[in-house]
């Protein structure tokens, strides 16, 4: 069973632009490359994990996620990292009409996305990692057991300075931006292998 870190995209790793109707208005964050590539090298997957539910909303066609994740997928191959899946949600509740309006058990905070992914991928969940800037990306890292780290970029910053103090639980972890946030856990994982490790 392998460990995970799971990344939120908008606001994590590329830049928060409300909604990215338009290949052109998605853009990594400068670290994001350096960050999966690190993830790499440590022996951690890297899996995106979005909720995309422009889509059910009709202000842009579920395609559109694909280019954009092809796009990220060759932005992280031009500098040598590799995302080990992207997985989103679609839908909305609410808005828009079926399929994708509906109660699915994919749209974050639910762990869906983390299920389906644990299973394609032979992953612990609870000795994994939920990075993101919100709020339901604290909360879905709590349905599963794993570690919940808060970044400042995106909404991180005011969701710390205005709601942080009144959720159940304070994150795990809180740090500047992802990079930061990738070299702690790798820090984190090595150490908790070297105590893992029988004493000499
Ligand atoms: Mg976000
Ligand atoms: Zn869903």
């Amino acid at each position: 069973m392998k460990r995970a870190v799971f990344i939120d995209r908008d606001g994590t790793l590329a830049h928060e632009v409300g909604y990215v109707n338009h290949l052109s208005r998605f853009r990594l964050f400068p670290w994001a490359v350096d960050a999966v590539r690190l993830l790499n090298r440590g022996g951690l997957l890297a899996v995106v994990v979005t909720n995309q539910a422009g889509v059910a909303r009709g202000y842009f066609p579920e395609r559109l996620i694909g280019e954009v994740h092809a796009a990220l997928n060759a932005a992280m191959a031009a500098g040598g990292a590799r995302l080990d899946g992207i997985y989103y949600c679609p839908h909305h509740p609410s808005a828009g009409e079926p399929p994708y309006r509906q109660e699915c058990g994919c749209r974050k905070p639910r762990p869906g996305l983390l299920h389906r992914a644990a299973e394609d991928l032979q992953i612990d969940l609870a000795r994994s990692w939920v990075v993101g800037d919100r709020e339901v990306d604290m909360e879905l890292a709590r349905s599963v057991g794993a570690r919940a780290f808060l970044v400042k970029t995106g909404y991180g910053q005011g969701e710390l300075l205005w709601h942080a103090a009144s959720w159940p639980r304070p994150p795990d972890a809180v740090a500047e931006h992802l990079l930061e946030a990738v070299e702690r856990i790798l820090g984190e994982a090595e150490a908790e292998a070297g105590a893992a490790e029988p004493p000499a």
